[in-house]
């Protein structure tokens, strides 16, 4: 059965004179000033957790029919973790949104200086579709947390979320403030030829770079969250057993459709031999020996990157799944041995639940290898020695990661989540999102009781005491 492409509702796509509209409806909303009080944006933030609560069951279904994702991946990857970042904006927002003074030198005596941010206005969010609920929704948390008015385009490709998304984003917003505009290519062009004060993408490289084309039109600053090939090494004292649980719960859920998943695996020419059994005992553990009858192993979003990741499965030597079957878009959980950094396998982000497995015998060459890569998203690193860690932390370019883990780093509403170089600019998470959608001002208030003459001209006879002042 292709539960893959039953049942999917399909959103009209927003005319563009809607979309014209709905853009000048937020800028009114915007220069009215109703978004900017912090009390407004937590008591919307507040109202936005209890409509999803309301509509769990309706998000976890139309994952389901999106690509087959099970009720506790949606719960955890997409519900959850949404809470988490809305109880941590709910306790921290009035602090956050609080003017931050700063020291003034004695140069500007007397006078005081303070940091206050403040909301760009209206800001666009274009959504992938590979987490299509949280990665539309946690940016426009941070876009109402920094007191901006939104518009939110969905991925065409998970239709059933998109729709259940927009009722959402409807019954907690009025359209001058939050608004989803639904489409594909034409529709995030159609957006992209509009001026907006802050555009956040989440997506491909290849779209990333015609997103940053449109917004230099109007100069328009811009968050972009792309992805790339995150490595994962394992060295040889690395705790196995441990490192193969959390790398193949890393690399396979979702089906391996996952930004920071594990591309692929660096392992200690040493230890190979004795760990790739242990991340099969482990696949086999999660998804039993026929991953494709278990509830918990999704599908691919479509023909497309169906028979691309099957393209791979020819290279190298599989040592674990390698099956496929296109009528149900399902890829088995695989493991590909013997694989170079020639192969076709290892030109491009991956995307799927494919495994290649290279060797490693010495650290710095790993280090110099990845370096001479484009900078990947996350990087993973298994190892029990404390040296070698900060090595790799130190040394290696990369958006950020995991020691002795995967993926988790994004799980925490205190770590800034983004890439570096071609997998990204900006961040956004907890605080990390209202700096990225607020605009730092910078202020120095003076007094008038005193107004030093030493800056006025005439200048004559002044440079003796300017050097004693600034020097
Ligand atoms: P994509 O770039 O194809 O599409 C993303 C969005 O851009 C969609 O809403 C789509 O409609 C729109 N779009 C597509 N083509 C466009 C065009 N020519 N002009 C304007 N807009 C266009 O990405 P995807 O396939 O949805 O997602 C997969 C990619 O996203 C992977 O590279 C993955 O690593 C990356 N990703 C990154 C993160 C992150 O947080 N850094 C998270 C998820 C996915």
């Amino acid at each position: 059965m292709n539960t893959n492409m039953l049942d999917k509702k399909t959103p009209a796509a927003t005319p563009y004179n809607q979309i014209k509209a709905v853009i000048e409806r937020q800028r009114a909303y915007f220069n009215s000033g109703e978004t900017k009080p912090v009390k407004f944006r937590k008591q919307k933030i507040k109202a936005l957790k209890k409509a999803m609560k309301a509509n769990e069951p309706a998000i976890i279904d139309a994952l389901k029919k999106d690509f087959r994702k099970s009720g506790f991946e949606s719960y955890v990857t997409e519900i959850g973790l949404v809470y988490e970042e809305i109880n941590h904006i709910l306790t921290h927002l009035s602090d956050w949104a609080e003017p931050r003074h700063v020291g003034t030198p004695l140069s500007q005596f007397k006078g005081s200086s303070y940091v206050h941010r403040v909301p760009f206005g209206v800001t666009l969010i274009i959504g992938p579709w590979n987490y299509p609920f949280q990665l539309a929704i946690l940016p426009a948390i941070g876009a109402v947390a920094g007191g901006n008015t939104c518009i939110i385009k969905p991925s065409e490709l998970t239709e059933n979320t998109a729709v259940v998304l927009a009722g959402i984003i409807e019954a907690v917003f009025e359209e001058g403030h939050v608004a989803v505009v639904q489409g594909g290519v034409e529709t995030s062009t159609a957006l992209l030829a509009e001026k907006f004060d802050h555009i956040f993408f989440t997506g491909s490289e290849y779209v990333g770079k015609i997103v940053a084309r449109a917004a230099a039109e109007y100069l328009t600053p811009t968050t972009l969250e792309l992805g790339g090939k995150s490595p994962c090494i394992v060295d040889k004292d690395a705790d196995q057993k441990v490192a193969a649980r959390r790398i193949v719960w890393g690399k396979y859920i979702n089906a391996g459709q996952t930004c920071v998943a594990p591309d692929y695996l660096l392992v200690h020419r040493d230890i190979k031999d004795k760990f790739l059994p242990l991340l099969k005992d482990a696949a086999s553990t999660f998804y039993g020996d026929n991953p494709k009858a278990s509830e918990d192993y999704p599908r691919i979003i479509n023909r497309k990157n169906f028979d691309r990741l099957s393209g791979f499965l020819a290279e190298g030597e599989v040592v674990m799944g390698g099956e496929s079957d296109a009528d149900e878009l399902y890829i088995a959980p695989t493991i590909l041995d013997k694989i170079s950094w020639h192969d076709a396998i290892m030109q491009e982000e991956i995307f799927g639940p494919v495994l290649p497995v290279l060797t490693f015998t010495d650290l710095d060459e790993v280090i110099t290898t990845l370096n001479d890569h484009p900078r990947p998203l996350s990087l993973y690193y298994f190892s029990g020695n404390k040296k070698n860690q900060k090595r790799i932390v130190e040394n290696v370019n990369f958006g950020g990661g995991c020691i002795n883990d995967t993926l988790v780093h994004l799980a925490n509403p205190n770590l800034p989540f983004g890439g570096t170089g071609n997998s990204g600019i900006g961040a956004y998470h907890g605080k990390a999102s209202f700096e990225t959608f607020t605009q730092q001002k910078s202020i120095m208030k003076k007094a008038t009781w005193i107004d030093v003459p030493l800056r006025y001209p005439p200048y004559s006879g002044k440079m003796g005491l300017v050097k004693k002042v600034i020097k």
